[in-house]
């Protein structure tokens, strides 16, 4: 067992450890850490409804009737009326005529994907996409194909080379979720096309959050709607926005009763727990009736974007700020991103340091996300902190 405290002694030894921090009480704007109120700005609860009073009543009315469990598969005894529910709601939401949850949005990816490509097929993928795709994938057995991130040029030419194979799969995150930039989704579309190719889009940080319903990057394109566009696979996850918990995948009828018949990460394992379902239910239908917390959301993004741009930190995040809550404030080195990661949280703000292998080497980072609840002054200190912290 030497290999274990070896590779925890290299971790430490190279800065890249990761331990975790113990919050007390919900998740919100501010989390409670170590007897002290932190300005959270790295959680992906960008309406801040992940202790809503209107999920959390859903939640425990949903327990109070149905239960905390669901027994078994879906496929078995598992499968409930509010999943149905929960499904036809992600399916209104998505503009598609069909959904499936699975537990969580990482078994979305791996159990679709699977389902999808095997030995015969090609995968092809941006370079930056999310851990799950990257493991769906492996699961698969496809062949992977990376194209450069966020160039449908290159996926044109990538696509060429994979003419031979059965069939062809592309999957692209729509807003990556360490970069927070949004994938150019009309020319991946056409590009799809030309060459007779299935795309899905993960749509976890979009879901929510892009568009002017927040009903995703689809909507943001002004694609939703469109026939042409209906072919695109849709997954998300119900678990940062919708602040619950579960993942999804949206599409036609037939793609959906084909992935409950073989997408093997829902079909062994258990059902989503009632609580779960209606929480995201619930905020769904908060979504969609109030616009108010996208709004704040959106207003927040302005207002960083402002203030980075009178601190002179704007390159930081990129020229042109940013259009979605996640804001990579790119720092490079690793223990100097950790450094200023802990004067932060001296200050009173949570924001930790975004290290390899989540992000290529020579490219660690803060990774800052908003809220609708942060405030105004929140935002202000933060700012200002962080001038402190780049300094020292
Ligand atoms: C978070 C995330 C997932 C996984 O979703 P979970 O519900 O947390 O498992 C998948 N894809 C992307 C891009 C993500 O950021």
């Amino acid at each position: 067992m030497n290999f274990i405290h070896q590779t925890l002694d290299d971790l430490r030894q190279s800065g890249l450890l990761r331990e975790m921090r113990q919050v007390d009480g919900p998740q919100g704007p501010t989390i409670r850490i170590g007897g002290r109120d932190l300005v959270c700005l790295c959680s992906n609860n960008y309406l801040s409804l992940a202790s809503h009073p209107e999920l959390a009543e859903a939640a425990a009315q949903a327990a109070r009737d149905l239960g905390c469990g669901s027994g078994a598969s879906r496929l078995v005894s598992g499968t409930m009326a509010i999943h149905a529910e929960l499904e036809a709601a992600i399916a209104r939401f998505k503009h598609r005529q069909a959904a499936v949850i699975f537990p969580t949005g990482y078994m979305a990816n791996v159990g679709a994907i699977s389902a999808l490509v095997s030995r015969d097929d090609a995968v092809i993928v941006d370079k930056l996409n999310h851990a799950s795709i990257i493991d769906g994938c492996r699961l698969s057995g496809a062949k992977l194909l990376v194209y450069p991130h966020c160039d449908p040029a290159k996926l044109d030419r990538t696509l060429q080379n994979a003419s031979r194979y059965r069939r062809r799969l592309v999957i692209t995150d729509s807003v990556f979720s360490m970069d927070g930039d949004v994938a150019p989704l009309p020319d991946i579309t056409s590009v799809c096309a030309r060459h007779d190719a299935m795309l899905m889009i993960d749509e976890a940080h979009a879901t929510g959050v892009l568009g002017p319903t927040g009903r995703g990057t689809e909507e943001y394109f002004g694609m939703l709607g469109d026939p042409r566009y209906a072919g695109i696979i849709v997954m998300g996850t119900l678990s940062k926005a919708i602040g619950s918990i579960g993942g999804f995948v949206a599409g036609s009828r037939e793609l959906i009763d084909y992935l409950c018949n073989l997408a093997r990460s829902f079909i062994y394992t258990t059902a989503l727990p009632p609580p779960a379902c209606a929480a995201s239910i619930a905020a769904i239908r908060l979504i969609e009736r109030d616009h108010r917390p996208l709004a704040d959301l959106r207003a927040n993004v302005e207002l960083l974007n402002g203030l980075l741009r009178d601190a002179k930190l704007i390159e930081l995040v990129g020229n042109a700020g940013r259009v979605t809550p996640i804001f990579p404030i790119r720092i490079g080195d690793v223990s100097r991103a950790m450094n200023v990661s802990l004067r932060l949280f001296d200050a009173g703000y949570l924001c930790p340091a975004i290290r390899p292998p989540t992000v290529p080497e020579g490219t660690s980072r803060l990774r800052v996300s908003l809220q609708a609840g942060h405030t105004e002054v929140q935002l202000r200190g933060f700012v200002q902190a962080l001038r402190q912290a780049l300094q020292g």
